[in-house]
């Protein structure tokens, strides 16, 4: 999953909900699967403050299974960097 490059969708493992353009993906080098940004829709969020951090969790609109976090640090236009478990991630190519 960390190392996928071909273009496709990452859909949900748990619903199948359709969640991230491979075009969002990038390396952050942080060892998960990173992305820029979400689909429209594709996730509701809340702040999180386990292990005494304040932070923005997220997870899948449709079923509410957690996917990760979301940091202000991205490398994108709109500074986000969603921070995935790449075990709740399918990756389904586009051909
Ligand atoms: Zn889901």
């Amino acid at each position: 999953m960390l190392h996928e490059k071909r273009d496709g969708f990452y859909h949900c493992a748990n619903c199948d909900a359709k969640l991230f353009s491979s075009n969002s993906k990038y390396d952050s080098g942080t060892g998960w699967p990173s992305f820029t940004e979400s689909l429209p829709g594709a996730f509701n969020t809340k702040i999180d403050y386990s292990f005494g951090m304040k932070r923005v969790e997220y997870h899948c609109a449709k079923c509410g299974a957690h996917h990760g976090h979301v940091f202000e640090d991205g490398p994108g236009e709109n500074g986000m960097r969603f921070c995935n478990n790449g075990l709740c991630l399918i990756f389904k190519p586009t051909n």
